[in-house]
């Protein structure tokens, strides 16, 4: 089932979310769901609270991503804690399914150590660098409820103000299902 994206402006994004404690069949069918609605509107990560879930869980499917390593990044990321970010910073311009029209450039650490479990409940340590930790942090930020337009310098962000507060209206021209404040 495709599911609506929660735009910029609804409260879910800055909330800050809950451990999944269960493996459910809810829980399955939730996960497969985000897949359709990640796919459906070209994302390559998606988490819980841009589909109105205050939970700790975002997906990523980096594999279509040229020179991404690993080779088919495409994983479910479950109670994720990041244990360590390192190795020089880089800039890179990101955009994000519930900020449509937006991109600008954000600087990140290259690379990270990440505790989390998968879909069948396993725990993982891994290490990811270069895009693919870049989308990590991307959808982690999101489960902490920050956006990737809080980490751009202040000027690019006082000058995207109108147009943030224009999506937080409904104002913008998007060819999936969002889901804007207030309706
Ligand atoms: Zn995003």
């Amino acid at each position: 089932m495709i599911l609506p994206i929660y735009a910029f402006g609804q409260p879910v994004l800055r909330k800050s979310t809950e451990e999944i404690t269960e493996n459910t069949e809810e829980l399955q069918a939730l996960i497969n769901d985000m897949f359709e609605t990640m796919y459906e509107s070209n994302g390559i990560g998606l988490a819980a609270p841009q589909i109105g879930k205050s939970l700790r869980l975002f997906i990523v499917d980096g594999s279509d991503i040229e020179d991404i390593k690993p080779t088919g990044f495409k994983e479910v990321f479950i109670n994720p804690q990041i244990e360590d970010e390192f190795g020089n910073k880089w800039e890179f311009e990101e955009g994000c399914l519930s900020i449509p029209d937006i991109r600008a450039n954000v600087t990140r650490h290259s690379e990270l150590t990440i505790n989390y479990l998968d879909r069948e409940f396993k725990q993982h340590t891994k290490k990811f660098d270069g895009m693919a930790a870049r989308i990590i942090q991307h959808e982690y930020d999101h489960i902490e409820g920050i956006l990737f337009t809080d980490r751009i310098a202040p000027l690019k962000r006082s000058m995207l103000k109108r147009r943030l507060e224009s999506i937080s209206k409904g104002r913008v021209n998007i060819d999936y299902k969002m889901k804007f404040p207030n309706r």
